[in-house]
């Protein structure tokens, strides 16, 4: 095992991976920029250094710097959280050149599941449903016509290497295809240097059903069910929940088993997500995510085990704790996404927390990496805390949500907290009966969005 591991992150996630390690009694380094010098995961790591100035591409996405932090504290192993540079597999490959290891899958696995053509066709070989569409890219508008008319509107038009939710643009007629094929081909080339596209039929009405994977790296693999995050806000997800209120037992083994066996053939190292739609009782595979998720405490709520610790031990060489029968699923857990943002537009809303008091009790945890007197700068991902209940069934967890919510209390910005409070009133959220687009119609219907 280790004796000292960084983290290449900040927030509540370098915070996250800092407790599972103490708990193993692995010494750890955090780095920061300087706006980060008072920052939570600063002061509770055994060691810190400071990478840079305050924007990511000079601190935390600075290559150079975290290897010469690993190597001035002779931390054996780098921790990616998640962003940043956690699916970058250039900078995989520079950690193991430098002898140190990646605690998260290989640079060719991430390469593949990160270009979303090669992801669909591995996919699509190793037995996974996938949205039914192209062949691979799609070069010209000619074709792009062509496969609308095959497949029939609406498509959605893709770039191979889009994330974000950038990259993509549905058309709902022959009329919109030349506008939306000319955009997210534009979008890819300007936001990710790539002007490939594909398409997909556009499926009108899924849930957003992701499948939790962990693999050894030696051909053995575990499923942890699925988390339902159709709770979306222009594709980000807001509200997450395990397990999803619309699968049952027999779907949820039938399709963690593909994904399972997928993964154990292709030796998949650590945690990874397979995300699907879902609609009509089937699963369309649209892409996956080689590294913990924001989302994974649901998964850890309801399964009672610590995917960063599994993580730490399977980059060591340690075989998996669990195996898929001791895997049993214990009542339900929501996660809802507390933003330092001003509704109702949303915007960003840094500044200076006056007051701050975590919400606790049976079945509450709070992840996040505010204390009283914090500043929050400007610089970074808005997410300022994640407030995850558990309860013995779904109504619990949503009484329980509501009750937590009340107790939180952060004061001196504006955050999301009371967009939670006034969904936890709507029928479609205590039925579970919602898709991905009701968010944004709701917000639509009561925010002016
Ligand atoms: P990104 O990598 O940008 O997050 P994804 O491929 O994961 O892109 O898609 C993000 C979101 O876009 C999905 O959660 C879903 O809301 C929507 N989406 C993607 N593909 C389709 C599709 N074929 N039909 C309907 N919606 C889709």
């Amino acid at each position: 095992m280790f004796d000292k591991i960084l983290i290449a992150n900040r927030g509540e996630i370098a915070l996250r991976v800092i407790r599972a390690a103490r708990e193993m009694g692995i010494a750890t380094v955090a780095v920061h920029s300087t706006a980060d010098s008072d920052a939570m995961h600063v002061r509770m790591a055994d060691e810190s250094v400071c990478i840079g100035p305050p924007p990511s591409p000079q601190s935390y996405l600075s290559i150079p710097a975290i290897i010469s932090a690993c190597e001035i504290t002779g931390a054996q192993a780098i921790h990616p959280g998640y962003g940043f540079l956690s699916e970058n597999a250039g900078f995989v490959q520079i950690v193991e050149d430098h002898g140190i290891t990646f605690i998260g899958p290989t640079a060719e696995h991430i390469r593949i599941m990160g270009d979303k053509i090669t992801a669909k066709d591995t996919m699509k070989e190793l037995g996974v449903p996938c949205v039914p569409g192209s062949d691979g890219g799609v070069p010209t508008l000619e074709e792009a016509k062509r496969i609308g008319e095959e497949f029939g509107y609406p498509v959605i038009i893709k770039a191979t290497a889009g994330g974000g939710g950038r990259g993509m643009k549905v058309a709902n007629t022959a009329d919109e295809m030349e506008s939306a094929f000319m955009t997210a081909r534009a979008e890819g080339k300007a936001a990710f240097g790539n002007d490939e596209v594909y398409i997909e039929k556009y499926l009108t009405t899924p849930r957003h059903i992701e499948i939790q994977v962990f693999g050894d790296g030696k051909g053995n693999a575990v499923h942890l069910g699925e988390r339902d995050c159709s709770l979306q806000r222009r594709h980000q997800k807001v509200f997450e929940e395990a397990p999803g209120p619309c699968i049952t037992p027999e779907e949820r083994a039938k399709i963690g088993k593909i994904c399972a066996d997928a993964v154990a053939r292709i030796n998949y190292i650590g945690a990874g997500t397979i995300e699907f739609l879902y609609e009509n009782g089937e699963f369309y595979f649209i892409e996956m995510n080689t590294r913990l998720q924001v989302e994974h405490p649901v998964t850890e709520g309801i399964f009672g085990v610590d995917l960063v610790r599994e993580q730490i031990r399977v980059a060591a060489g340690l075989p998996m704790s669990f195996g898929q029968d001791d895997l049993e699923i214990n009542g339900h857990a929501i996660e809802v996404r507390i933003n330092a943002e001003r509704l109702p537009n949303f915007a960003p809303c840094p500044g200076k927390i006056s007051a701050y008091h975590a919400p606790g009790g049976l079945g509450v945890r709070m992840d996040s990496a505010l204390y009283n007197g914090y500043s929050i700068p400007p610089y970074y991902d808005s997410l300022i805390g994640k407030l995850i209940v558990q309860g013995r069934d779904r109504d619990e967890a949503l009484a329980r949500l509501d009750r937590a919510l009340g107790e939180l209390i952060v004061d001196g910005i504006d955050t999301t907290v009371p967009l939670f409070h006034a969904l936890l009133q709507e029928p479609d959220i205590h039925s579970g009966d919602y898709n991905i687009h009701w968010l944004e119609r709701w917000l639509e219907a009561n925010m002016g969005e």
